[in-house]
């Protein structure tokens, strides 16, 4: 009999202490991991949202949810999901914009370099001297002197 009891309240603790995850509002957000992405966590979020909505036709399926419940909760859920889906797809959209406008930078720079080797430029006017000069094509400024072998 004892022993009885005690199984009963070893599983009862184990529901218990599993539940809260399993709850329709999933884990709370203080309880993330402060290295995770935004999208990462966007993601994980709307698996959070996929798994409640199997639970859900779970239940309802087993006749534990009503017609309206079920109706009502799954257009919650996937409107939470069609939420995230958007949110993710603007933070993937800011980091491929990113990586282009980086990419346009490097190669920019890239050709500058390629077309002025050892650019001459002028402090005062910004003209590129194409040689090196000791005073400004453009302006007659004189240019500071170069360290050679750069
Ligand atoms: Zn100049």
């Amino acid at each position: 009999m004892e022993l009885g009891v005690a199984i009963l309240l070893v599983i009862g603790l184990a529901v218990f202490t599993v539940t809260p995850l399993l709850a329709p509002d999933g884990p709370s957000e203080d309880a993330l991991p402060i290295d995770v992405t935004p999208l990462a966590d966007l993601k994980r979020r709307r698996m959070v949202v996929y798994e409640n909505i199997k639970d859900l036709e779970f239940e309802y399926k087993a006749g534990k949810v009503s017609n309206e419940d079920y109706n009502t909760l799954r257009e919650n859920h996937l409107a939470e999901a069609a939420q995230l889906m958007l949110a993710s797809q603007e933070q993937e959209e800011i980091t491929e914009h990113d990586l282009m406008i980086e990419r346009q930078v490097a190669e920019r720079r890239a050709q500058k370099k390629a077309r002025h080797p050892d650019p001459y430029v002028c402090p005062e006017c910004e003209f590129e001297n194409p040689l090196p000069v000791k005073f400004c094509g453009n302006c007659g400024k004189e240019l500071p002197k170069r360290t050679r072998g750069k």
